[in-house]
This record gives C-alpha cells, structure tokens and sequence, in this order.
C-alpha cells in the first residue's frame, strides 16, 4: 500500500543505524522520499559486539520485506536455558522456530544499509546534523561541514545520545546510567561448552554471562557486570585486552565455564556501559520526530533495543504514508508506540510490569492495515 495521504514527503533521517535504515525503506515503501545522513564516514565495526533481533523485531522487518537479508547474514537461537551459580540448569524457556536471530553489530548494519540502498534510498555518510530549524515551508537541516539541507521533516535516528531529541527538547533528559558494564565477544575457538541453537543463561555471584554457539563452531558471549561509571573518553580508551581481563575478573574462580570462554577470545571483544532513557517527555515538533533509541532505550536485560527501533521505524512509515497531515501522524504514532515502548524500558530495568516474561515478543505489524487518527 502506497502513500495516501496525498504528497510525498521528503524526509531527512539523521543517522543510518538500525532505525535510520529501517524508518527509510518503509517511508520509500510508503511512497515518500527519505534520504539517510549518517555521522560516520564507513560503517562502525565494533569488532566483538553483535545483537540478536527477537521476534517481534523480525516480524516487524518482516512487514516491509527486508527479514530476508538479515535472516542471510545471522543465525537461529530456538530457545534460552538458565544456569545457576553452581552450574546447575534451573530453567528452560523454548522460544519456537520462528526465534531470535543474532549476528555482529556490524553485519547488521552492513545489510540493512545495502538493502536500503538496493532499495533507492541515499545514504550519505560523514554527514553529522548538528541543528535542524523550520524555515517556513519544511524543515532546514545544518550538518557539521557546513553544509544545509532542506525537507518537510527530520527524523531522529541517531540513538542513544541523540542530538534530534535535544533540538526538540533542550530539557530532555539525558540517558540514564544503568550501573553495568556490558562486554561482548566471539571466538572460534575449539573445546569450548556447545550451545548450538541455545541461549545459555549464566548467574555466576558478581555478574551475569550469556552465550550461544554459531552454525560455524564460534561462540558469541557477553557479560553484564556492574561497575562504577567512567568518562566516555575513559571508556574509548579500554583496549581489547582490557575488556578481556575486566570480564574476566568478574567471574574469576567460580564453577562456570564463562571465565573460559573469555580467556579463549582474542581482539574480537567490545565494552561499554549501558544506559537508558525510561522516557523522552516530547517526541516530536511539528517538523522533527524521534525513532529508537533516540526516543527511548532500554537496558540490555530484554535484548530488545534493535527491535523496539524496527517497529518504531515501520509504524512511524505507516502513519506518515496514511494520515495526510503530519500532526496527526506523529500523534498516531506516538500513541501507538509511548506505552510499549515505555513499558519495555521498566522491564530491562527490572520493574515488575505485570506481564509474563516474552511478553513483547507477541507484536505483529500488519502493513497494509490502515492507520487512523487519535
Ligand atoms: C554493543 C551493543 C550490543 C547490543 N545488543 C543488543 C541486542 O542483542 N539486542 C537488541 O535488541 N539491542 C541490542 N543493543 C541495543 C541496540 O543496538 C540499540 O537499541 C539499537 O541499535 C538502536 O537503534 P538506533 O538506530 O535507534 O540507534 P543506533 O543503532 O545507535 O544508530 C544511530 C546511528 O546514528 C548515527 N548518528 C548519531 N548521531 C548522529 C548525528 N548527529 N547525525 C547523523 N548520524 C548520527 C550513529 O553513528 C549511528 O549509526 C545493543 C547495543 C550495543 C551498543
């Protein structure tokens, strides 16, 4: 179903990560004309970090027909076993065939942009907004070589320390540090626990360690340690091995296998601390809207992050292709995404939100539903 509120929209997506691309190829599928400005001039490699896309992110791309090349570059997980302290597994929850996929941070992004641009979508990299004003007829976007660019709307795609979020709110307020740090990794290392097709839960006494095993024999982890804060430049600067032996500390001589894994992994570990933002007071202006984590961000307990911002992306394309004037547009969007998303956010953090757990997997995106006014 194409545009039918009428004229197209030219739409300047500021970021080209998840939300970017994904808000792009359902705005063109919409029938607008969405063009990408991504701050980094080559796509980051964040060498060791990757993320698994649940359900409901994979129906959400699904909608728009780009679950495909992501289904290409990632691997099935078919369900998650918990293990206790002392090694015992004390839980199973089987996720269906139709599960979680994970691949690297940087395959995904890979795919999405090539598909994107297979597409008909630009992308132009190296272009980081730094303002955006109404000039009377759209919106005038200023990026940081100078240079200007002119649309109706700017859509903030550019997560976690969004610049959109504050040129609609100064006040807004900024992510909140969670209290963990997060490492990631993969080897292909040989003799380690398999977890074919498994998430494999670890609660060792200081932290938390997941990790499964790929098709190809390497094994993915990550570990959810809680840490004191540190600078964003202090952060930058931790290398390689310094994320190896900080996760490895946190579980040094406990019963486990996770101490293991991580002292098989060579330079492929990534680290950072992990923050949210439970609630982004204004989402939009008349000519700005926010998609993902620029909007809201959630901790990584529910790994839901990457698909919140597919189904944002999708939803915000609907509304834009069926309501005529943007006001009732955002305000659709908005009122069909701010609890959801809202609700998910207390969840990673850990609030009882009166739901089962998987809960947020059970969302279908039904593109050719028409989208109505509130
Ligand atoms: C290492 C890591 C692992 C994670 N694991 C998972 C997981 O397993 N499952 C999950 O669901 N979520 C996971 N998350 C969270 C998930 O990655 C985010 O929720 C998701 O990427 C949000 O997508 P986004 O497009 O909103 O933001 P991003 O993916 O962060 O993309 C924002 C883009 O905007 C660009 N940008 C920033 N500022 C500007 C600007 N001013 N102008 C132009 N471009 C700009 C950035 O360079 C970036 O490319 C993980 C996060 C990290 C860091």
């Amino acid at each position: 179903m194409e545009s039918s509120g009428g004229s197209t929209v030219r739409v300047l997506v500021a970021g080209g990560g998840i939300s970017g691309t994904v808000t792009a190829m359902a705005l063109k599928r919409a029938g607008h004309d969405p063009v990408v400005f991504e701050a980094y001039p080559a796509g980051g490699d964040d060498i060791g970090a990757f993320l698994t896309i649940m359900h409901n992110g994979m129906d959400a791309l699904r909608a728009i027909g780009a679950d495909g090349p992501v289904i290409d570059s990632s691997f099935a997980a078919h369900g998650v076993e918990l293990v206790a302290a002392n090694g015992e597994t004390v839980g199973r929850r089987e996720f269906g065939t139709d599960g979680p996929r994970t691949m690297t941070r940087a395959a995904l992004y890979r795919v999405l942009q090539v598909e994107a641009t297979r597409r008909g979508v630009p992308i132009e990299r190296g272009r980081r907004l730094v303002g955006a004003k109404p000039d009377g007829t759209g919106i005038a976007a200023e990026f940081a070589d100078g240079t200007t660019e002119t649309g109706d709307v700017v859509v903030g795609a550019d997560g976690l320390h969004s610049m959109v979020r504050k040129l609609i709110d100064p006040d807004a307020d900024a992510p909140r540090y969670t209290g963990q740090t997060i490492v990631w990794g993969y080897t292909r290392a040989t003799g380690l626990p398999p977890a074919a097709g498994i998430y494999r839960m670890v609660r060792g006494s200081k932290a938390a360690f997941g990790f499964t095993t790929a098709p190809d024999g390497a094994t993915f982890w990550f570990a959810r340690i809680p840490d004191a804060e540190r600078s964003r430049e202090a952060i930058a600067a931790v290398t390689p091995a310094g994320w190896r032996e900080f996760a490895q500390a946190a579980f040094a001589g406990e019963p486990l296998p996770c101490a293991d894994i991580i002292a098989a992994t060579g330079d492929e570990v990534f680290g950072g601390h992990s923050y949210d933002v439970p609630r982004t007071r204004l989402w939009s202006t008349p000519e700005m809207v926010l998609v993902g984590d620029a909007a809201h961000a959630a901790a990584p307990a529910d790994a839901q992050g990457a698909s919140m911002a597919i189904e944002d992306s999708v939803v915000l394309a609907q509304c834009l292709r069926d309501l005529p004037d943007r006001a009732s547009a955002f305000a659709a969007y908005e009122g069909l995404r701010r609890e959801r998303v809202e609700k998910l956010v207390a969840s990673s953090s850990g609030q009882d939100v009166g739901e089962k757990p998987g809960w947020v997997y059970a969302h279908h995106i039904d593109w050719d539903a028409k989208i109505t006014a509130r």
